[in-house]
């Protein structure tokens, strides 16, 4: 309270407190709670809440905004040849030149790690504008992120993937967005480096049905969900060679599921490892079983491999730990793998190849034709067999200026220069199985022969078609 002094004057009695470091903590606290340490960019929680705010303008102007997500491409390499510090000052960089390139009403954020986000607010009432206009910022984002930085030791070039997701009013919540603009990064990231693609529905009711896949896969190996389809091989006399173990999930609520479908999620996921040694035992299980009948003693069994399977560094152990503990035969076992997987890592491939083939294991090269057919490579590895693709057999039957059977014929050549057998996949008709016959071709797998079948079924087709012949 004011006092009065004996002129009159009032006296005001209190305490003057320097605040500036009170106010400087402060400012402190709220520069740690709401802006990334390493590049001063507004962290997560501040894109959060100006996300908020945007949605809130857009839906009073009923203007769009957009949603970019970038991501460095190949930026966990640098960090990991060239050091953590090299990497921060890249990311500070790169940060500097985005928000020198943006509006001041949009919103440059760091989600953490090289991941960035870019808010674009008031593009327009029009959608196509929008996202003409969001596509351009992109490419400009795009073009300072490639431009050179200089490093301690050499000048870096980056480049990014960017996903775009449009936006008008408050509809759909902001994780959401967020989602849908990582879900388009992640296209772009699959269609190659240094891309930019816009988020789509379609892709991402195809990207959900993948998440679910995989919990799902996971829970099918325990519950016995999937099993084995046996398809015949023949000679070209007819007589059954062989047959190609392929895999089938039965799933309760997805239903039947391809493998197309199901091994690139697994082989993604990891998946595939528990998955591929389950059709490796079973394969040596099947093996087994032939063994102890005339009718299939002399069968052998070809079974696909995914590269990630391969690639493993134990893989030939496996696979050499299923023959003892089965006892079976290696020689009737025949891994098939492809052009793409053998090439991914040469060298390994060629390792491995060599010490399971010494096991006495056999290979096929897999939809032969379709890959990189890299014929300097394919004399040099212990393959041998070549499956033909069925593309290739397919369209030749309707090509009219016979391309494909050019190529057939090359195939067909080249194998057995190389002392490969071939075997025509996909044959499905009788002028198909003629041509293929003509062109030199001895061995085939398609409907034409049999579609694939559950192994008790084809297991007692084989044994009766045996004693018939034998007592014909
Ligand atoms: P693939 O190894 O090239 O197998 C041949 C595919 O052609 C099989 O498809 C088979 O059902 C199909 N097919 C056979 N004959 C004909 C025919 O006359 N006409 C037509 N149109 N198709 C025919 P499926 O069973 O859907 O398997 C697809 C692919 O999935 C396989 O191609 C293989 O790459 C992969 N796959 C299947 N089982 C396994 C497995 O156990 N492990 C791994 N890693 N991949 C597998
Ligand atoms: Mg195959
Ligand atoms: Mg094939």
């Amino acid at each position: 309270m004011p006092e009065k002094a004996a002129d009159g004057a009032v006296i005001w009695n209190g305490f003057i407190t320097d605040i500036t470091e009170q106010k400087q903590s402060q400012e402190k606290i709220h520069q740690l709670a709401f802006y990334d340490d390493l590049t001063g960019l507004p962290n997560r929680r501040l894109l959060d809440y100006r996300m908020g705010l945007v949605q809130a303008a857009s839906s009073r102007l009923r203007s769009y905004g957009a949603i970019l997500f970038i991501d460095l491409d190949d930026f966990k390499r640098l960090n990991d040849t060239m050091g953590h510090s090299v990497g921060d000052e890249l990311l500070k960089t790169l940060a500097r030149r985005l928000e020198g390139r943006t509006r001041s009403v949009d919103t440059v954020a760091r989600l953490g790690g090289d991941e960035f986000v870019v808010i674009l607010d008031r593009l327009g009432n029009k959608e196509n504008e929008a996202a003409q206009r969001a596509g351009l910022v992109a490419e400009d984002i795009q073009a300072i992120i490639t431009q050179p930085v200089n490093l301690p030791q050499h000048e870096h070039r980056c480049a990014a993937s960017i996903g775009i997701t449009l936006f008008q009013g408050d509809v759909d919540s902001r994780e959401e967005l967020l989602r849908r603009a990582d879900t388009a990064m992640y296209q772009a990231k699959a269609d190659g480096r240094n891309s930019i693609r816009f988020y789509n529905p379609e892709l991402q009711r195809r990207m959900e049905r993948q998440f679910r896949m995989e919990a799902e896969i996971r829970q099918a190996i325990d519950s016995d969900q999937f099993f084995l389809h046996l398809q015949k091989q023949v000679g070209g006399n007819g007589k059954l060679i062989g047959a190609e173990a392929l895999l089938r999930w039965n799933n309760p609520s997805l239903g039947m599921v391809s493998p197309m479908e199901f091994i690139p999620v697994a082989e993604e996921t990891g998946l595939i490892l528990p998955l591929g040694n389950w059709v490796l035992e079973n394969a040596c299980r099947i093996l087994k079983d032939w063994e102890q009948e005339a009718a299939t003693a002399d069968l052998s069994l070809s079974i696909n491999v995914s590269a990630r399977q391969f690639h493993q560094k134990d893989f030939v152990r496996q696979v050499q730990r299923a023959i003892d503990e089965h006892k079976v035969s290696p020689d009737r076992l025949k891994l098939e793998l492809t052009e793409s997987l053998v090439l991914e890592d040469i060298e390994d491939s060629m390792d491995k190849m060599e010490q399971l083939h010494a096991l006495g294991l056999h290979f096929s090269m897999d939809d032969f034709g379709t890959g990189y057919s890299s014929m300097a490579y394919l004399s040099r590895l212990p393959f041998d067999e070549v499956k033909i693709d069925k593309s290739f057999v397919q369209n030749a039957a309707r090509d009219r200026n016979q391309r494909d059977w050019v190529i057939i014929e090359a195939i067909i050549g080249l194998a057995s220069n190389l002392n490969m057998r071939v075997v025509a996949e996909g044959v499905e008709t009788q002028t198909q199985q003629s041509y293929l016959c003509h062109l030199g071709c001895r061995c085939f797998q398609g409907y034409f022969y049999g579609r694939p079948k559950p192994v008790e079924e084809f297991n007692v087709a084989i044994k009766s078609q045996f004693h018939g012949t034998e007592s014909s």
